[in-house]
């Protein structure tokens, strides 16, 4: 067996059933065994594909956001540049190749990379390797120096674990993972204060699932605090939904393929989607200025991918503009990364519209 099932077997016969939240911190997170401790997830290669990995066009344009909202707050001489889980390290260095045309960007922009993975971080150095920005590694945000601030992140929040509840007769109860008829199976566990469910759900039929992510809030008020008392902004990209919603989502990925979330415990990656409704909650009560979400089709065509895309095409090969074309369609397509991917960003109370914002003014 997998040292980290064998583990989590014998913590379940031990001490009883262990919540998802747990299931999923162990299976990402373990130093020894979680899923990004030990691998590089990503690429044709890997589990999956994200939007940097899909296209420059996507860390250009983000680049460039960056730069514009530099620029809204005054330009300021120094100012921290972060990325939270930035993967290979790709977007960052396709932001910072698109910034060298934004003048005074590389004197002022400090890079710093929150990364729990070493694995990743390796990757990252080695695609951070020729930049003549100062770039600086952390495993958590608190680390980063106070001061202006940027932050980017993609598909970080899907990463996190998160808490299930399931309504059965009346009430609300912990969805655990147990072992039935020596499987990994998910069960029913203590019932909880339903005080957390949305009014709205409070009566659903037996069996729903509400989905809490307090990982997530926690980490959306630390990103919202940060900008609102530092000055800047903050961009988050990922798959979810704009409006809380009952349903579950976890989901365990391997070879581009979904498989059983309870099967081999830190080989494949589990993601969840994210509540944008929630994370809009909690960024406005750490007192930030929310705008969005929008969807990544809008975000990006108001951005300009169509320009960005033309003007490679304008040195492309034959193969390499099919390329192109293929890869902006995946990223801005409904039926693609278009719709499901949103973004949303946070601000001061007082900022201006960040960047393909404008439409969307938070009230
Ligand atoms: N943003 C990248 C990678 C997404 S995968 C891209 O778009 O390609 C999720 C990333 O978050 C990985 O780099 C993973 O190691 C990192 N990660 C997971 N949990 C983390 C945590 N608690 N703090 C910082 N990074 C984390």
């Amino acid at each position: 067996m997998l040292p980290l099932a064998a583990q989590l077997r014998a913590r379940i016969e031990a001490d009883g059933p262990i919540s998802v939240e747990a299931w999923m911190n162990a299976c990402l997170a373990d130093p020894l065994h979680g899923y990004y401790m030990t691998r590089d997830p990503l690429g044709r290669a890997g589990d999956f594909t994200t939007a940097p990995e899909i296209s420059q066009m996507f860390g250009e344009l983000l680049g460039l956001w960056a730069g514009v909202v530099w620029q809204q707050i005054g330009a300021p001489s120094k100012m921290h540049f972060v990325e939270i889980g930035p993967g290979r390290g790709t977007l960052m260095k396709d932001a910072l190749r698109a910034l060298r045309g934004v003048s005074g960007v590389m004197d002022a922009f400090d890079v710093h990379m929150v990364e729990t993975s070493p694995t990743l971080t390796k990757a990252q150095q080695k695609s951070l390797k020729d930049t003549t920005c100062n770039v600086t590694w952390h495993t958590d945000l608190a680390t980063v120096p106070q001061g202006p601030v940027i932050i980017l992140a993609n598909e970080f929040l899907d990463a996190l674990p998160i808490r299930q509840y399931i309504q059965s007769d009346g009430g609300w109860y912990e969805r655990v993972v147990t072992i039935d008829d020596d499987q990994f199976a998910f069960g029913m566990g203590e019932r909880i204060d339903d005080t957390i469910i949305p009014e709205k759900f409070k009566t659903s039929p037996d069996g729903s699932i509400y989905e809490d992510a307090p990982i997530v809030q926690a980490t959306v008020q630390s990103i919202a605090g940060r900008v609102v008392s530092n000055g800047g902004a903050a961009l988050i990209v990922d798959y979810g939904y704009a409006e809380n919603a009952l349903g579950e989502t976890l989901q365990a990925l391997s070879k581009h393929a979904y498989v059983d979330p309870l099967g081999k415990p830190g080989e494949h990656d589990l993601t969840t989607h994210v509540n944008f409704a929630d994370v809009k909650a909690h960024a406005e009560a750490a007192g930030a200025g929310v705008w969005g979400s929008i969807e990544q089709g809008a975000f990006l065509e108001r951005l300009g991918i169509a320009a960005r895309a033309a003007s490679l095409l304008a040195n492309a090969t034959m193969d390499q503009a099919q390329d192109i074309a293929t890869a902006r369609r995946r990223l801005v397509d409904p039926d693609a990364m278009g719709r499901l991917f949103k973004a949303i960003a946070l601000t001061p109370p007082d900022s201006a519209a960040p960047p393909a914002f404008e439409a969307v003014r938070w009230a």
